[in-house]
């Protein structure tokens, strides 16, 4: 190869920042003893130690200059070039009869509990990758979840204007209505999507249409959905499902017969004044209230002692 410089030019100059030579760049850089040297180090790392150069790096003062180690993970520093020799951190090697000193340096430091500490590097990486997974696709589920827009639950001041009006012996009709259709619609619903899905299906919660698959679906109004995602945001949102069901589809069935404001506000009472109630033990758990109203367990739970105490 052809010498473009002059001999005296250093190699910082030679290589900017831009320029990262190649390994035919450096053999015509470096005297040919020297250069053999080199190829004889390469070769004796990697076989003796399954070690290889990483990250070729530069900075002003060295030029480029090579780190060595294993997947990333460094065991020596430095190896600097010169014309006549180059340096294993500290150590200047012009040809192979001194290059022992070099290898040496390697072999003390490898030996030096460097594999034991690769290992722990090895583990932490993949503890790292393993975390950034889980939180990519933590994110990615968040974005298929918020397509999901349930049928809202009624608010608490409704409930608690709903009974006021009860009590003060002029129920208000009008939302009568609209507290006892939100909770039918909810019911209903949710019975029809807890039964798409034992199928393996989904409902778009936008236009209505039925989707079934693997991975991503896209709906025809543009909306995406995941069944894992859909499943889990049902279960999130306390859609009424659960042990409570077969107390839920009563109401719609009444609901949907029910003429006079006062079963209907008498199937509204009822129903929110029920509980969930496990099948294998019998025992009681969260009010119904919870898959119907808004609010915390607990917010819902005073809710209903202060409407039990006529304290609304
Ligand atoms: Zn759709």
């Amino acid at each position: 190869m052809k010498k473009i410089w002059s001999d005296n030019m250093e190699w910082s100059e030679l290589y900017n920042r831009k320029s990262k030579p190649r390994i035919a760049e450096i053999k015509a850089y470096m005297s040919p003893d020297a250069f053999e040297a080199f190829e004889r180090f390469n070769e004796k790392l990697l076989n003796d130690y399954n070690l290889g150069y990483v990250l070729p790096r530069y900075n002003k003062q060295k030029g480029w200059f090579y780190s060595y180690g294993r997947s990333g993970y460094i065991l020596i520093k430095e190896v600097t070039f010169n014309s006549d020799y180059f340096s294993v951190e500290d150590i200047h090697i012009h040809n192979v009869d001194n290059l022992s000193k070099a290898i040496d340096l390697v072999d003390t430091k490898f030996h030096d509990g460097f594999l034991v500490r690769y290992a722990e590097f090895c583990e932490a990486r993949r503890k790292r990758m393993k975390e950034n997974r889980l939180q990519k696709s933590k994110s990615t589920e968040l974005k298929y979840k918020r397509n999901c827009k349930w049928c809202p639950k009624v608010s608490r001041s409704d409930i608690k204007r709903l009974y006021n009006s009860d009590t003060k012996g002029m129920l208000d009709q009008e939302l009568l209505e609209e507290v006892g259709l939100a909770i039918y619609v909810r019911c209903k619903t949710s019975k029809e999507i807890f039964d798409l899905m034992e199928q393996g299906k989904i409902k778009c919660l936008a236009c209505g249409e039925i989707l079934s698959g693997e991975g991503e679906l896209t709906c025809k109004c543009g909306l995406k959905y995941t069944y894992h995602a859909y499943r889990k945001s049902y279960r999130e949102n306390n859609m009424p499902s659960g042990a409570a069901t077969p107390i839920f589809n009563k109401f719609v069935k009444n609901w949907d017969i029910a003429r006079s404001s006062q079963v209907k506000m008498l199937l509204i009472d009822n129903l929110i004044h029920e509980f969930h109630v496990s099948e294998i033990s019998g025992t009681r758990g969260r009010p119904v209230g919870v898959n119907l109203i808004q609010g915390t367990k607990s917010q819902i739970v005073k809710l209903l002692c202060d409407l039990a105490s006529g304290n609304v």
